[in-house]
């Protein structure tokens, strides 16, 4: 390779370098942007712990809170929670059929049209995006399904081996559901 070759070689793959920092920065701003904890940034970015720091302290004016989400699928399956949760992957399976999106895209447009349904409904969104992250990655994992309810026919979140006529947390609310007027209480009919 002559001298010239080398050196434009070299200022490609310089060009090439910057043009994916640029990338993951954007990335990591709309993350951030999303309310997405450090959790989320790390594993969806190739940024280094500092720099996503860094970007969280500049963009959110705040530094990221601290901790872990707890790593069960307990919340994803009790009763309110479940249904805020099963809507939300609606939304993110439908929208991931019909469009060429990649993977922080689907999420965070299927996070957006989850919480203007939840707007619509007037009821506080109970699923937060780091938790609408951990759905789809305990989904990916094959530790959560979705299953049709028997009765209105809806898909839930679910186990993976779900009893079979199974009824969703609409169809059969528990026992504490009349008494509760919690913010969040999604009743779809
Ligand atoms: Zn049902």
């Amino acid at each position: 390779m002559t001298q010239t070759a080398a050196s434009t070689a070299a200022s490609r793959t310089a060009a090439k370098s910057v043009l994916n920092e640029s990338r993951q920065i954007e990335r990591a701003a709309l993350l951030i942007g999303m309310g997405a904890r450090m959790q989320v940034l790390e594993s969806e970015t190739t940024l280094s712990y500092e720099r996503l720091i860094r970007l969280y302290k500049e963009i959110a004016g705040k530094s990221p809170s601290k901790g872990q989400l707890p790593f069960s699928t307990d919340w994803f399956l009790t009763w309110q929670e479940n249904i805020h949760s099963s809507l939300f992957l609606n939304i993110y399976e439908y929208l991931g059929k019909g469009m060429e999106l990649d993977a922080v895209e689907l999420l965070t447009k299927a996070y957006r049209l989850y919480t203007e349904q939840i707007e619509i409904a007037q009821v506080e969104p109970l699923l937060s995006f780091t938790r609408a992250w951990r759905l789809v990655k305990f989904v990916d994992a094959g530790m959560l399904t979705r299953t049709q309810c028997v009765e209105c026919k809806g898909q839930f979140v679910t186990e993976l081996y779900e009893n079979r006529g199974y009824t969703c947390g609409l169809c059969n609310p528990p026992a504490r559901a009349g008494k509760s007027k919690n913010a969040g209480a999604l009743m779809l009919h």
